[in-house]
């Protein structure tokens, strides 16, 4: 008998975390190496909201089992902030807090497929998404984003998608990796087609709050009261105040499914660390300038980075809108490097230009890489300038 289940045949590592093992070991070797590959802040979380842990863990408060969906103070919180940032309302039966947002997607996947279910995964995608939907044994269908759109996805692409077996779309916007972001009018008619069809929209809204040089977000849930019943909503406090150590997320939308969400995370992680909820509840009900003095830092950075990057010869990037990620296509670049895919261009950045980026094909999209701007901006422009002279050096080879 095979040491492993037949389903981990089909599941790779996290491509973003095997960049960083892989990057830190280069490190640990006395490297140089600038990371720009993780997709988290590096900024600090605010000392108001350590001091908020710290305290419920001197008092004691934070030694105990809280209730499977979250503590009431922190599942109020989480009602009361997504009413103050969309106008949604939503009752305390269809909240559930998560160790964190992939949690949520993760009990979202074993609460609704059965073997066989389709999820519709927008391309390029998050990571995980793939995955998850493998570990419950649904299957996932891409649908290819192309760059001349922005890489985002009309509804006659996702109908050429759809079967009888269709049960979800996974919606994120701002995207991770390519931060562009759905307009009202798109997500409108995604969310009507959606509707329409009885297809279950999965809205990960993680990087709602980073949207940068006037652009708007959206929360398809709030177009119609139908668009609405038929959503989940996934967000959390990772990315929106640094909080990625913490591990909390949360999931709003329809009783029967939340309740299947908590029934899943009973059996497997009980609660969120108490000690991350008492943090949280500060984060989400504390004061929220800290979340516009990071807003603004992303934004001063973009702008900054975006131009450097694009004048890289063969590196066509289009200027994202939201989250802290930036996307090249790096085909034509790699190719007059020598390189015969872009995996290996990325492994080569690593290891002779030392910075650390992460291979598109991870995401769906085998002639980009992600590169993040979650860097101060002395890092990020000694990066690009090592990635830009590395290039040359190879065009001219
Ligand atoms: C970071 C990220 C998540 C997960 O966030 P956690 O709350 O830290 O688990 C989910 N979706 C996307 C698109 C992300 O980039």
């Amino acid at each position: 008998m095979s040491k492993l289940a037949k389903r981990m045949e089909h599941i790779s590592e996290s491509i973003t975390l095997a960049t960083s093992a892989k990057s830190k070991k280069l490190i640990a070797q006395g490297i140089d190496i600038i990371g720009l590959g993780v997709g988290e802040p590096d900024f600090q979380t605010a000392d108001t909201i350590k001091v908020a842990a710290i305290e419920a863990i001197q008092n004691g408060r934070a030694s105990y089992y809280t209730p499977t969906a979250g503590l009431p103070t922190l599942r109020d919180a989480v009602r009361e902030r997504t009413l103050l940032d969309t106008g949604l309302v939503y009752s305390d039966a269809e909240v559930i807090v998560t160790d964190g947002a992939k949690n949520a997607l993760y009990n979202l996947f074993q609460a609704i497929l059965n073997p066989k279910d389709e999820v519709l995964v927008l391309a390029p995608f998050w990571v995980s998404y793939t995955e998850q939907v493998k570990l419950a044994e649904g299957t996932p269908v891409l649908v290819n984003g192309r760059p001349e759109k922005d890489y985002k996805i009309t509804v006659s692409e996702l109908e050429e998608k759809r079967t009888n077996q269709t049960k979800a779309l996974i919606l994120n916007s701002p995207s991770n990796p390519t931060g562009m972001i759905y307009t009202r009018e798109e997500l409108l008619e995604i969310g009507n087609w959606a509707v329409k069809h009885k297809i279950l929209i999965i809205s990960d809204e993680i990087y709602g709050k980073l949207i940068y040089n006037g652009h708007e977000f959206i929360s398809i849930a709030t177009l119609s009261d139908e668009i609405k019943r038929q959503t989940i909503l996934i967000n959390g406090v990772s990315k929106t105040y640094a909080m990625t150590g913490w591990r909390i997320g949360y999931a709003l939308g329809d009783r029967d499914i939340i309740k299947g969400m908590i029934d899943v995370a009973s059996h497997s992680t009980s609660n969120p660390t108490a000690a991350s909820q008492y943090a949280a509840i500060e984060a989400l009900n504390g004061n929220q300038e800290i979340v516009e003095t990071m807003r603004l830092a992303f934004e001063e950075r973009l702008n900054i980075a975006y131009p450097l990057l694009a004048a890289i010869p063969g590196f066509e990037v289009i200027k994202p809108q939201g989250a802290f990620y930036l996307f090249p296509n790096v085909k034509k670049a790699a190719t007059a490097c020598g390189f015969d895919s872009v995996d290996a261009f990325v492994d080569g950045i690593l290891e002779e230009a030392h910075v650390a980026v992460v291979q598109g094909s991870g995401f769906g999209a085998k002639d980009n890489f992600r590169i993040s701007y979650a860097a101060d901006l002395e890092t990020l422009k000694t990066g690009i300038a090592r990635i830009h002279q590395y290039v040359l050096k190879k065009m001219n080879n």
